[in-house]
């Protein structure tokens, strides 16, 4: 076992870490006013593209994207250190060059249409399976497909679906056998690739951060049966593989914030004096620095423990669990414990609100930590996993 990182993951790491602090760190001001004016916490799609074409430059195009479609195919590993440093920044970029994982699965013509234009940026995806009624906890799935000749009509509403505003297709997963989903929970669902001008309609919802959900209205929205991902009534695993690869997308962004959190607490503890001495030199700040250090590292080393596991056993929903649930939580308590060492910089001075408004998030969304108690401890009480046998 080797706990070192390779040389050319070091080179990789350092890289990022220039791109970010140089690219992105002096952006934050400009997303932040955005936000704070009433506007989108983001950045326009043309500096999007700008800094999407300076990484391209240093070789960073499709980082999770297969070699065959023009990406430079990292493993997750190397992904994860990639995201680590990406997460030192609340500005919301991702390179250039990638597509939603589960559109993999489409047919060759589906690639055609979807897959390649995405990966290309000439198209934005967005992936559906929530709705207002619909928990982690009980699938409750309303909306329905119906099929009429060659289509199929889709009717309902899902709810918090990422970029569903910008989107020019949404990956939507629907009840197509209602008999299999109401004796199952999980059979007789579909996946359908659905472009906006068939019909869906999109609002967006205001939460407390960025994330851009939005509301989909289909309304009778008709969808001609080659737009099927996969297999008809076998859409559930799509569903699932999304969001067990998400969760622990969250993890490794949970783990590379904290660490950013630290540093930025430690060096303002170095400037500021209080009781005619240095914050850094009171025993109740070194204990709540070193706890967290130690709090971090471990968090680190599991999260690249998940990477390796999922590098070599592929889809692994109990790790994805485990690591979320960690890592979720032990963002949540720097991010809350880095506030009390500002203390009363209790303001919009710092972008403090935004980490802290970030990082609540990371509980709920991709199946909140109740959910994910609920997966661990069935995965344990049936035998389905042992514990320790990840590492
Ligand atoms: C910013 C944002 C972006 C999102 N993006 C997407 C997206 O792109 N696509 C998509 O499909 N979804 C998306 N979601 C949806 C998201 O994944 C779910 O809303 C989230 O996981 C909340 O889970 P829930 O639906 O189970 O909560 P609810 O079912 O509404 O539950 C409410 C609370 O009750 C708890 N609870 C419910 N039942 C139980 C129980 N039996 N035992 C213990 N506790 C229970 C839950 O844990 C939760 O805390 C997004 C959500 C947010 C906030």
């Amino acid at each position: 076992m080797e706990f070192r990182l390779t040389e050319e993951q070091k080179m990789v790491q350092e890289t990022i870490r220039q791109f970010v602090k140089e690219e992105l760190i002096p952006l934050e001001d400009e997303v932040l006013k955005n936000e704070r004016e009433g506007g989108r916490p983001s950045l326009p799609p043309e500096k999007v593209k700008e800094l999407q074409l300076k990484a391209k430059e240093m070789g960073f195009w499709g980082i999770d994207t297969p070699e065959a479609y023009g990406g430079v195919d990292f493993d997750l590993m190397m992904l994860a250190i990639v995201l680590m440093e990406l997460a030192k920044t609340f500005v919301p970029f991702t390179f250039g060059g990638s597509a939603d994982h589960i559109l993999y699965y489409a047919n060759e013509e589906q690639k055609k249409r979807y897959l390649i234009p995405t990966i290309n940026g000439e198209k934005k995806s967005c992936f559906a399976m929530t709705e207002l009624n619909d928990g982690s906890h009980k699938p409750n799935i309303q909306m329905l497909a119906v099929k009429d000749g060659n289509e199929w009509v889709l009717r309902g509403e899902k709810t918090w679906i990422t970029d569903g505003h910008e989107a020019d297709f949404v990956m939507v997963i629907a009840v197509t056998d209602k008999e299999a989903y109401e004796k199952t929970g999980r059979d007789g669902v579909t996946c359908f690739i659905v472009d906006r001008e068939m019909g869906w309609t999109s609002k967006i919802v205001p939460t407390m951060r960025e994330g851009n959900p939005t509301s989909l209205v289909f309304d009778h929205v008709r969808v001609p049966e080659e737009n099927i991902l996969g297999d008809v009534h076998e859409g559930y695993n799509l569903g699932l593989e999304s969001v067990s690869f998400a969760r622990w997308i969250a993890s490794v962004r949970a783990v590379g914030a904290a660490e950013h959190l630290l540093q930025m607490a430690i060096d303002y503890s170095k400037e500021r004096e209080t009781v005619s001495k240095s914050m850094v030199e009171h025993e109740a700040m070194q204990q709540m620095m070193a706890n967290y250090a130690g709090d971090i590292e471990a968090a680190k080393r599991s999260v690249l423990n998940a990477a390796f596991t999922l590098d070599k056993e592929g889809d692994n929903k109990h790790v994805a669990s485990l690591v979320k649930l960690f890592e979720a939580n032990m963002g949540n308590y720097v991010v809350d414990s880095v506030l009390q060492i500002y203390g009363d910089i209790y303001t919009k001075e710092l972008p403090m609100d935004r980490w802290y408004r970030e990082a609540r998030l990371w509980r709920i969304y991709e199946g909140t930590d109740e959910n994910q108690h609920t997966i661990i401890a069935r995965n344990l009480v049936e035998q389905q996993v042992k514990i320790g046998q990840y590492v």
